[in-house]
């Protein structure tokens, strides 16, 4: 396990600290008031724990992509009655990051109180991450914690420079997600099982790459899969496939043979000649019987039957990427069937699962397993970076 600190390393009593925690509230809005503060509820275990240690609590996030200047509707001011009704605290707007003005809002808090400051984007030297910025930021508080893993993908002043200025401690969002990593992928029990699906290979080239010398099994599912057939040469007719990678799949598979990793493709998929929910022509075949006018759109029972008894003989599973077009019925079958097979797994204790990616996280609600996998990072971008293996810098400036 890396070696970060945690509010754990902190003296009890916080009486007399500034807390400046960097968190992501990039909700999703629509007519003024957020769609889903599942991002809320995410740091809301650290904001509270600081304050009822009795910090002076700044919370610091980004909003959108204002481009380094200020524009009023991405000001964090908007997400205010989000937030405060996710934390069940009043909090205080601070319309500034910087300056006076914060050191004021700052002498006016209690100890316990809450404050937001606004959009770190609306400032230039925050995605510069320039060290100026950093220290005029950090002037205004006396420790840094940062609770935003989903933003620990980009090196920007409150993201990675503030740990240059000031102590700084992981939050508990931020830890529990380090420590299901290092769980999935960092040092994890052996077997592993890592599933890759979702729609192209090109896009996920990198993970496979840093896949293949970690794991023991590579399940491949999606749109993926079918470039993977396609470059062994099996006709998959109309079906979403990237013909010209067929020497990266080949040099993949190399890859994985040299590393003693077992690359899984399907035998048998679902097919029909629309992309439509339930179409006429819906059939399940042997991946060498697609028809020329036919695509293929789920994995088949046989090959999903055979994944969940590979996920029997694993230890840990890292998921992303859906195994079919699941949003349309039934092409969600293969997914919602092996995830649950995971989910079980999982609660019988014999299995690690941890999960990550937009369309993954959907895929593993409407199956109805998100709170039987061990975790599901919902840190869409920073996840997948880390499922290629880079070193995240507002990861790495915590271990410093
Ligand atoms: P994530 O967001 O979890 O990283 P991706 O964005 O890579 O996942 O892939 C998800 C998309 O892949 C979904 O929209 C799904 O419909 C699509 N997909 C999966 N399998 C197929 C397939 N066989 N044909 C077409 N699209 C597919
Ligand atoms: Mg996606």
């Amino acid at each position: 396990m890396p070696k970060f600190k945690t509010l754990d390393d902190l003296p009890a009593d916080l009486t007399g600290e500034v807390a400046l925690v960097r968190v992501d509230l990039n909700l999703p809005m629509k007519d003024g008031s957020a769609t889903d503060v599942t991002r809320v509820e995410a740091v809301r275990p650290t904001i509270l724990e600081l304050a009822g240690r009795g910090a002076k609590v700044l919370m610091l996030a980004h909003f959108g992509r204002p481009g380094g200047q200020r524009s009023s509707m991405l000001s964090t001011s908007m997400v205010v009655g989000d937030v405060e009704e996710v934390l069940g605290e009043e909090i205080m707007f601070i319309p500034e990051l910087t300056g006076p003005v914060v050191a004021q809002s700052v002498g006016i808090l209690r100890s316990g109180d809450i404050g937001l400051l606004d959009n770190t984007r609306f400032w230039p030297g925050e995605e510069a991450n320039d060290p100026n910025f950093a220290q005029a930021i950090a002037a205004n508080g006396t420790l840094y914690v940062n609770d935003a893993f989903s933003a620990a993908h980009r090196a920007h002043a409150t993201t990675e420079g503030l740990a240059q200025f000031l102590p700084a401690y992981a939050g508990r969002s931020m830890e529990a997600e380090l420590k299901a990593l290092d769980a999935a992928l960092g040092t994890p029990q052996q077997p592993v099982a890592a599933v890759v699906g979702g729609a192209k290979v090109s896009s996920k080239l990198a993970v496979l790459e840093h896949l293949v010398g970690k794991v023991q099994h590579l399940i491949i599912g999606g749109g993926m899969a079918n470039t993977f057939l396609a470059a062994r040469g099996v006709n998959v007719g109309k079906s979403l496939c990237e013909h010209e990678l067929a020497d990266t799949v080949a040099r993949i598979m190399d890859e994985a043979d040299l590393a003693g990793c077992t690359v899984h493709l399907p035998y048998d998929v679902v097919v029909a000649t629309e992309f439509a929910a339930n179409p006429a022509s819906l059939r399940t075949c042997n991946v060498h019987e697609v028809a020329a006018d036919e695509m293929i759109l789920d994995l088949g029972p046989q090959a999903t039957e055979a994944l969940a008894d590979v996920l029997k003989t694993c230890r840990t599973l890292v998921w992303n990427g859906p195994l079919g077009a699941f949003e349309t019925e039934p092409f969600d079958t293969a997914t919602v069937a092996l995830a649950r097979t995971a989910a079980a797994l999982t609660q019988d204790g014999s299995l690690i699962s941890v999960a990550g990616g937009g369309d993954t996280v959907a895929a593993l609600a409407q199956a109805g397993v998100t709170g039987d996998f061990t975790y599901i990072s919902t840190a869409g971008g920073a996840f997948l970076e880390w499922m290629e293996g880079c070193v995240l810098p507002g990861v790495a400036a915590l271990e410093a």
